[in-house]
């Protein structure tokens, strides 16, 4: 069996239980993503003293930012209900139908991996969102009639890893896009420091700073090295967490100082030895790794990208200088100069 990595941003078994314990529940103790926050918060005050359901939001990026925390914290301050579903469990048309017509006036509905929802239940949502309406055919053949249901006005919060994979009617018809970027090792170590007051684990600064700049700029990681860590502190320490502590259970569970452990470690390592830095594409990286093409896009590569470690270039993926020196690869003055052609000589592509 495959072992699961500490590091991957993805929901894994065991983090369920715990998330739904440190998720913050209000727009404040919600940390970082500033510009998103001050947004909602203006839009949600604005449709509340209208009387109004709040304008559908699409959120995007990264698994592990916190886009479910957000649907909850929506509703939370809309004062409605939160439905939560996701694009592959709804399967059929009369399924979205059922939650749509159940929804009371002004209610949150949260969709996550809203782009992997199928055509046919698609098309159910562009007359709920548009006209908070439901269009049924009715008869076969020339007797055959549109007869159209209202529903509730609602709010739609979709959740997807990527933008671009949700096709553009659908797309169109979320008057709120919110892209969730990477926190900043500062944003995370208050989420580390918050969460562990809420284990009741004592932390010091820089044993949360520590955690927090190897989290690869993601909560879910934060707080899933934070369980780990605490183990340490109790079994090989006092119980509180120091620099040290962290550093030396972080080291032995195989989480660098960057926050990147053997899977990148084989990836990058591959892309240097295999393909000579690059440029090389998704697929192939995939191939000759045995990791999912998928999975290397959303969930590894984003962080990659934020370590100045591989650039996106319409030919592939290239290393970069930083990558070279972590991974102790010498760059030669011809590949450097390559390199540097490909970077200023063609834009960076977002898929
Ligand atoms: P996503 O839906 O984007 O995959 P979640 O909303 O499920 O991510 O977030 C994962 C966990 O990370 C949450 O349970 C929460 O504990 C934590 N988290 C996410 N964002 C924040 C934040 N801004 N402040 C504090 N904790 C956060």
């Amino acid at each position: 069996m495959e072992e699961e990595r500490l590091i991957t941003s993805t929901m894994q078994f065991d983090d369920s239980e715990v998330e739904n314990v440190l998720r913050p529940k209000t727009m404040s103790s919600f940390i970082g993503q500033d510009k998103i926050k001050n947004n909602l918060e203006i839009y949600i005050q604005a449709a509340k003293s209208r009387g109004e359901a709040l304008d559908h939001v699409l959120l995007y990026g990264p698994p592990g930012l916190g886009k479910t925390t957000l649907a909850h914290i929506v509703a939370g301050e809309m004062n409605s209900r939160l439905t939560v579903t996701s694009g592959p469990a709804i399967e059929k048309p009369a399924d979205l139908a059922a939650i749509l017509t159940n929804l009371e006036r002004n209610d949150v509905l949260f969709i996550d991996e809203i782009h992997r929802l199928n055509h046919s239940v698609e098309e159910i949502l562009y007359p709920a969102m548009e006209d908070y309406a439901l269009d049924f055919i009715v008869g076969k053949g020339p007797s055959a009639r549109s007869v159209r249901i209202s529903i509730n006005p609602f709010t739609l919060v979709g959740a997807t890893t990527k933008a671009g994979r949700l096709t553009s009617p659908l797309r169109d018809r979320f008057g709120v896009h919110a892209r969730l970027e990477l926190y900043s090792v500062e944003h995370l170590s208050f989420i580390v420091s918050r969460s562990s007051a809420m284990l009741k684990t004592p932390i010091s600064e820089d044993g949360a700073y520590e955690i927090a700049r190897r989290s690869r700029g993601t909560p879910r990681i934060a707080n899933r090295l934070l369980k780990r860590v605490r183990d340490f502190a109790l079994i090989k320490g006092e119980g509180s967490i120091t620099k040290e502590i962290a550093d030396y259970a972080l080291t032995t569970i195989g989480v660098d100082e960057l926050g990147l452990d053997s899977v990148d470690v084989n990836v990058l390592t591959a892309m240097i030895d295999k393909f000579n830095g690059g440029p090389v594409g998704l697929d192939t990286i995939a191939a000759s790794t045995g990791e999912d093409a998928n999975t290397i896009e959303d969930v590894y590569e984003p962080y990659w990208l934020q370590l100045g470690f591989i650039a996106r270039t319409p030919r592939g993926r290239v290393c970069l200088p930083k990558c070279y020196k972590h991974l102790g690869r010498k760059l030669s003055e011809r590949k450097s100069q390559q390199l540097n052609m490909f970077i200023s000589g063609e834009e960076d592509e977002e898929k």
